[in-house]
């Protein structure tokens, strides 16, 4: 790793950032290459080798965010994920999953597994125990996500890490709703850490990318599948994503800001039944997150009262838009029984605990009264 950095800002503005020798342009060079002199370097360079000047550059960055020694950039979250997962997963082998994971993790386990020789079992809940009891003589891998989607809860990471070392097991998580600036789970003693940095890494809704972070000898092991799977991300969106990463700092503690304000703000309105926010006192996890995390995040859900309709709720929005996907800089709101979670028979949806008029918010960087101001307004529309 380059040099150490004491903030979150200065890792995200300066590590990484490769140097314009020729011109001394403020920002890094953008080396487009799919082709590189042998003499050049003793390595063969090459965009799907994940070794080329901005690829490299930007790993570092990774990995220093992340408090890892290496990291890969990948295509997406999701070829982050199958790559790292299936670089520590033979056939014959077994891992533990959390029951509640993003839902092309799911499909991808339910989906492609079997045809791999891959054995999985998912977790009754979330508690470190429900995690050990499923534990099988061929278990290779724990796999976490927290806070989880879309009820956010939260798993103790310290607690699986411990587990995961106790039987002598690599323990893996999806970072990416945390994002770094929130949680480090490398130092809590997590092996690999992965985002899907489409997320609050890119920030602005505009870059599909992935990255795993973690010793130098496990990303090397991952790196050997990942050339041959073939998942690399090209520069010109590696640059983006390296311009994204240098607001990151201050755009995640500006959404844990406005998130704890409209947590506060929901949970107070007599016309909303349930809040889901991890920094509100009443989150059943909320302590274990207040050990964990260094802000709370920028994703909450909430349930208006019953009789208020959330479909025509989410109508009357102005400024917050009904949409896929999380993390952007602008608010964003779905219902999950409707879209993430569509595919999920209500009985499954039922057993998680997402009922139909549950709603999901990603909470931007919007001044919050304004989004307080959107949502009274939309509730007025509804009621009247
Ligand atoms: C979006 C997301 C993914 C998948 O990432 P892509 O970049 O869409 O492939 C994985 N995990 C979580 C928690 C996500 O939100």
């Amino acid at each position: 790793m380059t040099k150490k950095y004491k903030g979150i800002n200065t890792i995200c503005t300066h590590v990484g950032e490769l140097k314009d020798e020729q011109f001394k342009g403020a920002v890094s060079p953008l080396y487009m290459s799919t082709s590189y002199a042998f003499e050049d370097v003793e390595v063969k360079r090459y965009p799907r080798y994940f070794n080329t000047p901005n690829q490299v550059a930007l790993a570092q960055k990774m990995a220093a965010l992340e408090h890892g020694e290496a990291a890969l950039i990948f295509g997406s979250g999701m070829a982050a994920i199958s790559t790292a997962m299936m670089a520590f997963l033979h056939n014959g082998d077994h891992v533990v999953l959390q029951n509640t994971l993003y839902g092309g993790t799911s499909n991808l386990v339910v989906e492609e597994f079997e045809k791999f020789g891959i054995e999985y079992s998912f977790t009754e809940d979330y508690s470190p125990a429900s995690f050990e009891k499923e534990i099988k003589d061929n278990t290779k891998v724990i796999y976490i996500e927290t806070p989880s989607n879309p009820l956010l809860t939260i798993t103790d990471v310290k607690a699986i890490s411990k587990i995961a070392k106790k039987h002598g097991l690599l323990s893996m998580i999806d970072n990416t709703f945390a994002s770094p600036v929130n949680q480090n789970p490398i130092d809590l003693g997590i092996d690999i850490v992965i985002h899907s940095a489409t997320k609050y890494m890119g920030g602005h809704s505009d870059i599909l990318a992935g990255t795993v972070i973690s010793s130098e000898e496990y990303i090397d092991k991952v790196f050997q599948l990942a050339k041959n799977f073939g998942g690399s991300l090209s520069d010109y969106t590696v640059w983006l994503l390296e311009r994204s990463l240098k607001t990151m700092g201050i755009r995640v503690k500006a959404q844990n800001e406005n998130a704890q304000e409209l947590a506060e703000f929901l949970d107070k309105n007599e016309d909303v039944a349930r809040v889901y926010y991890p920094g509100l006192k009443s989150h059943p996890d909320h302590e274990v997150a207040a050990g964990q995390m260094k802000g709370f995040g920028g994703m909450l859900s909430f349930e208006l009262k019953e009789g208020l309709d959330a479909d025509l709720f989410q109508k009357k929005l102005k400024l917050i838009k009904s949409s896929m996907s999380l993390a952007g800089v602008e608010s964003t709101i779905l219902s999950p029984s409707k879209t993430s979670h569509g595919l999920l028979s209500p009985e499954e949806r039922e057993k998680q605990g997402i009922r139909d008029g549950l709603l999901r918010f990603s909470v931007g960087i919007e001044e919050k009264e304004d989004l307080i101001e959107d949502i009274q307004q939309a509730i007025k529309a509804i009621k009247a």
